[in-house]
């Protein structure tokens, strides 16, 4: 349902994002990849994104501390063919006390997980709006509806993330029509998904054991079903709020965390 579609995916050359667009490029989306990584890496990631379907995939090394290279990179796509489906997927982590925040570390992860998706979505959504159709798929996080302590940039991040697809969603509820399928902006709110992210947290929790104990013993923080979300997973749900039939789903924000945020 996706064929002569355009997709953007951030930070897509690994774990979430790169299960995204493979998801997307399976639904039959022509897939703009970005993402950091060496040449063997970023070949991997166009690897799998054209072994799930994808006839035309390209990646964009556009670092997305820099909003000038994101310009760019827009413009890029948006002469490549016009962008239908934008995924704001890009994010890092970094957990230490507040009063230990590094100043540069508060700067980059607002950077890259909050001012990035501002600087896309402005870019892309006039085009979208002109069109008819146009999806908008923010990753923030459970951290975008609750507080964990040594977050304190990526919970203002992720809350970010999740006010300021509130105010696009509503800015754009009104254009296009049913047949069209509408301009829409909805975050999807995943717990704990088995990625490189989370690495350095499972470790931290490992105590002496394996890598397995230190996931037990991170689930059972906070995450009530006891199970990693898979990437796939995610993947899933981004591609069904593309579907024509989701145009009136807008501005929500979706938890994928196992029970953790309904607590
Ligand atoms: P990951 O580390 O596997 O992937 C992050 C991606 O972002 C990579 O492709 C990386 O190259 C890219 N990236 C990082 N800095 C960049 C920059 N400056 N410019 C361009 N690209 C950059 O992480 P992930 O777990 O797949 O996370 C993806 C998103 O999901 C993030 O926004 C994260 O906050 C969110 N999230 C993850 C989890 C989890 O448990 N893994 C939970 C909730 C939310």
């Amino acid at each position: 349902f996706l064929s002569g579609r355009t997709a953007l995916v951030t930070g897509s050359t690994s774990g979430i994002g790169l299960a995204i667009a493979c998801s997307l490029a399976e639904a039959g989306a022509r897939v703009a990849i970005n993402g950091l990584g060496d040449e063997a890496q970023v070949k991997a990631a166009l690897d799998a994104v054209r072994a799930a379907g994808g006839s035309d995939v390209r990646h964009f090394d556009a670092n997305l501390l820099d909003p000038d290279a994101i310009a760019k990179m827009m413009a890029e796509i948006d002469a490549w063919s016009p962008l239908d489906v934008l995924v704001n997927n890009a994010g890092i982590q970094h957990a230490v006390p507040l009063a230990e925040m590094p100043v540069g570390k508060w700067d980059a992860i607002i950077a890259i997980n909050l001012s990035a998706a501002f600087h896309t979505m402005r870019l892309a959504m006039p085009g979208m709006a002109a069109r008819g159709y146009g999806r908008v798929v923010n990753i923030a996080s459970v951290h975008g509806l609750v507080a964990s302590k040594d977050k304190a940039p990526y919970v203002a991040s992720k809350h970010g993330i999740v006010g300021l697809s509130k105010v696009a969603a509503l800015e754009y509820a009104a254009v296009g029509s049913r047949d069209g399928g509408g301009v829409t902006v909805n975050c999807i709110c995943p717990g704990w998904v088995e990625t490189p992210l989370i690495e350095p947290q499972i470790e931290a929790r490992r105590n002496g054991g394996s890598r397995d104990d230190g996931v037990r013993a991170l689930l059972a923080e906070k995450q009530p079903s006891l199970r990693m979300t898979l990437p796939a997973e995610i993947g899933a749900l981004a591609t069904w709020l593309c579907r024509r039939e989701a145009h009136n789903v807008t501005g929500a924000s979706f938890p994928v965390d196992g029970g953790w945020s309904t607590q």
